[in-house]
C-alpha cells in the first residue's frame, strides 16, 4: 500500500498519469487529502467510483499513532508517536509567541554520535519514510484543532540527521510547504544538520526558501572532532566554505547553532576564535542551552558565561540570540522521551 501522505503534488500527478487518470486528480485528491482533511476514498464523492477502488485497493492514507504524551505547564506537547512497524519517534510542540513550532524527528536513532546527545544513544535503524514525517505534523494538526489553531512553523532537529536522510527530507518539506497542502511557509521551515558538505551544496540548489541550521559547537578542528565525530570526516576547512557555497546558490543566511558546554567550549577565546571561522559566511548564531543527559557528563554553561559569549558576539557584528527553553518539566531535551521507554536513560 502507497500512503498518499508521502507524496508532493508534482509526484502524485506523474502517478495519476501511470494510473489513466488526468493530471487534476492528484489536485483533488490533495484537496479532499489537507483540505478536507478526509481520510476515507469512500467520501471523495467527486472522484469516479471505479478510480475510488482502485484507490482503496493500492493506497492508504494512515497516520502515525500516538504511545505516549507528555504536557508541560508551559503548553509544549511532547509525543512518542508509533509507526506501523512499531518504530518509536519524538515530536515536540514548542509554543513561541510567534507561532507553534514543532521539531520533526526524521531517522528512527541516529548515527552521528554526537557526544553530548541523548539521541545517539539508539544507534539508526532505519530513515524515516516522508509519510512517518508528514504525519508528524499532522498529529500536532490534530491536537492543535481543539483550539483552533495549527502547526505554523517546522524545524527538522528532532532524532537523527536529515541529510542523511535527504530525498525524503526535502519531498517532505515541499508537501508540508504547498499552498495546497500544509501551507507552512518556506521561511518558517529549518532544517539543521551536523554538517555534510555535498548535502549542504545540494540543498543550496533546491530552489526552496527554507532555512538551514549548522550544529557547530565548537571553534576549531580539534574540540569539534572530540564532540562530534562527523567532524574527522568532515572538517571545518570542507564544511565552512560549503556553506559559503550554499549561502552564495540559495541567497539566504545560516544559523550556527552553539551548544553552551560547561568549561568545554564558553569561553571568550572560543567566541573570538567561532567568529574568526563563520566571517566568509553570512549567518547568525543560536547559543543553546544544553540539556543535561546524564550519561554523558557534561554540564550547562553558566548563565553569565553565555551572556558573555552573546555579547562579545553582539559586539563583533554577529547577530547572536540564547534559545529560549521549553518544556522543562517533561523529558523534553532531545531524544530523551524515546531514550527513556527503551530503558537507556534513568
Ligand atoms: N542531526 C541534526 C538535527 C538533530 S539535532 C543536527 O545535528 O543538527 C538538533 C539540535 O539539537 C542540534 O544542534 C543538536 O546538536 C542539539 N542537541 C542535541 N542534544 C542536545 C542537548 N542535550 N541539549 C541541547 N541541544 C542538543
Amino acid at each position: 500500500m502507497i500512503n498518499l501522505y508521502g507524496i508532493p503534488l508534482n509526484k502524485l500527478e506523474k502517478l495519476m498519469l501511470d494510473e489513466n487518470q488526468s493530471k487534476f486528480r492528484a489536485k483533488q485528491l490533495f484537496t479532499w487529502i489537507y483540505e478536507k482533511e478526509e481520510t476515507d476514498f469512500d467520501n471523495m464523492s467527486d472522484i469516479s467510483k471505479s478510480f475510488r477502488e482502485v484507490l482503496k485497493e493500492k493506497y492508504c492514507l494512515i497516520k502515525p499513532s500516538i504511545y505516549l504524551k507528555q504536557v508541560a505547564s508551559d503548553g509544549t506537547i511532547k509525543l512518542l508517536l508509533e509507526m506501523e512497524d512499531g518504530s518509536k519517534v519524538e515530536t515536540v510542540l514548542m509554543r513561541y509567541n510567534y507561532g507553534n513550532v514543532v521539531c520533526v524527528t526524521s531517522q528512527v536513532g541516529c548515527n552521528m554520535g554526537c557526544s553530548f546527545c541523548a539521541s545517539g544513544l539508539l544507534k539508526k535503524q532505519r530513515n524515516l519514510e516522508v509519510y512517518e514525517m508528514v504525519g508528524q505534523i499532522l498529529v500536532m494538526n490534530d491536537l492543535l484543532k481543539e483550539e483552533n489553531q495549527r502547526v505554523t512553523h517546522v524545524v527538522v532537529m528532532g532524532t537523527g540527521e536529515p541529510f542523511d536522510n535527504y530525498d525524503n527530507v526535502i519531498d517532505f518539506v515541499r508537501i508540508i510547504n504547498d499552498q495546497k497542502a500544509l501551507a507552512i511557509g518556506a521561511r518558517h521551515i529549518t532544517v539543521s544538520t551536523c554538517g555534510i558538505p555535498d548535502k549542504i551544496i545540494q540543498y543550496g540548489k533546491e530552489g526552496l526558501q527554507v532555512n538551514l541550521a549548522i550544529s557547530l559547537h565548537a571553534p576549531n578542528n580539534e574540540l569539534r572532532s572530540k564532540i562530534m565525530p562527523i567532524n574527522r570526516a568532515y572538517p571545518l576547512e570542507v564544511l565552512i566554505p560549503a556553506i559559503a557555497e550554499y549561502i552564495e546558490s540559495a541567497n539566504r543566511r545560516v544559523t550556527y547553532e552553539y551548544i553552551m558546554l560547561k568549561d568545554v567550549n564558553d569561553s571568550l577565546e572560543h567566541a573570538k576564535e567561532l567568529l574568526e571561522l563563520i566571517r566568509p559566511t553570512y549567518a547568525y548564531v543560536n547559543l543553546i542551552p544544553y540539556n543535561p543527559v546524564d550519561e554523558h557528563g557534561y554540564q550547562r554553561a553558566e548563565s553569565t558565561k553565555v551572556k558573555a559569549f552573546m555579547d562579545y558576539c553582539i559586539k563583533h557584528g554577529v547577530n547572536t540570540t540564547i534559545r529560549k527553553e521549553f518544556g522543562t518539566d517533561i523529558d523534553a531535551a532531545c531524544g530523551q522521551l524515546r531514550a527513556k521507554q527503551e530503558g537507556l536513560l534513568k
